[in-house]
């Protein structure tokens, strides 16, 4: 079977979605914690084997020998090494084909707070022995559409991110190269930089949503501690709101910036436009 696990997340979604389109529902499994979030894709057909990351006697039922298996990182920062750890046990003991892998861009040159457990897990990969393939993600476009109310708002999109670049697709355009690396061949051992098409500025970005609203929007550039300051008050924990912080630091200098072109060649298409994925965004509104 081709295996994805975290499949009633976001991402995983979007890839038995798009893996329905060229494989039979009988031929996919969803790995899930929660069987009752998971129904609609019950629904569909896919196989459900019920395992926690945090279990890992849970997991001695993911997998089976021959599977091509998708781990999508957990999204608990802190605890992914041991889950992903337990894991990759599960998958070597059972002897999964195929181990693909959502890191995140940079792999081991990744330098900042939330690349730490990436690395780590790359590493535990390597380690196994098992056949793998690394899909280093770089940032969601979503990421910053899903947060547009305060920009309307304020008029102001707020970052310590400087004039850095962000090179970012969409999760559904992730979600398509994930897909085409369980289903095509030739991509064991391999690692993928993937990210969108054009890296776009804060300030392009802000000039794109300013277009899709008739608003007047500024990039107001702040100095780090300030942006750690407004995002405290704003509600966001505060180790949460220094892993943001760090972020920006990150694209400042250049490290989600990266176009490889590596996300449009195994999808076979252009990357979503930043433009459309705002402008959807706006539509939602
Ligand atoms: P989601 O939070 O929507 O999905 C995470 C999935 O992991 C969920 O299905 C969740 O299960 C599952 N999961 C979490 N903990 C466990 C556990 N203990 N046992 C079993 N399953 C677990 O995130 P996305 O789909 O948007 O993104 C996927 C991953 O990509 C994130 O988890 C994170 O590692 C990374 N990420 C990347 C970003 C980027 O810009 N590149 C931005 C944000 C995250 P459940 O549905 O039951 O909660």
């Amino acid at each position: 079977s081709i295996v994805v696990t975290g499949a009633t997340g976001a991402l995983g979604r979007l890839v038995i979605e798009r893996l329905l389109a060229t494989v039979p529902a009988d031929r996919i499994a969803a790995v899930v914690r929660d069987k009752e979030k998971a129904a609609p894709l019950a629904a569909l057909g896919v196989e459900l084997r019920i395992a926690d990351y945090d279990r890992p006697g849970t997991l001695a039922g993911a997998f089976r020998a021959g599977d091509r298996v998708l781990l999508v990182s957990g999204s608990e920062v802190g605890k992914r090494v041991a889950q992903h750890t337990a894991v990759i046990d599960a998958a070597k003991a059972a002897g999964v084909a195929q181990l693909a892998y959502t890191g995140v861009l940079g792999g081991p040159d990744a330098d900042f707070l939330l690349a730490a457990e990436h690395k780590v897990t790359e590493q535990l990969v390597l380690d196994s022995g098992l056949p793998h393939t690394f899909l280093r993600n770089g940032w969601y476009t979503e990421n910053y559409t899903a947060n547009l109310a305060p920009v309307l708002e304020h008029g102001a999109v707020v970052a310590n991110a400087g004039d850095g670049r962000v090179a970012s697709a969409t999760r559904a355009d992730y979600a398509a190269a994930a897909a085409a690396v369980l289903t095509g061949e030739g991509h064991l051992g391999a690692a993928y930089e993937l990210s969108g098409d054009v890296a776009w500025s804060l300030e392009e970005y802000a000039a794109v949503v300013a277009a899709a609203t008739g608003k007047e929007i500024a990039y107001r550039r702040v100095p780090a501690a300030v942006h750690q300051e407004i995002l405290v008050g704003a509600g966001v924990p505060e180790p949460f709101a220094a892993i943001l912080v760090d972020v920006d630091e990150a694209i400042a200098r250049g490290r989600l910036a990266g176009t490889s072109g590596d996300l449009a060649r195994l999808i076979g298409r252009p990357t979503t436009p930043l433009a459309d994925t705002v402008a959807s965004a706006v539509a939602a509104l």
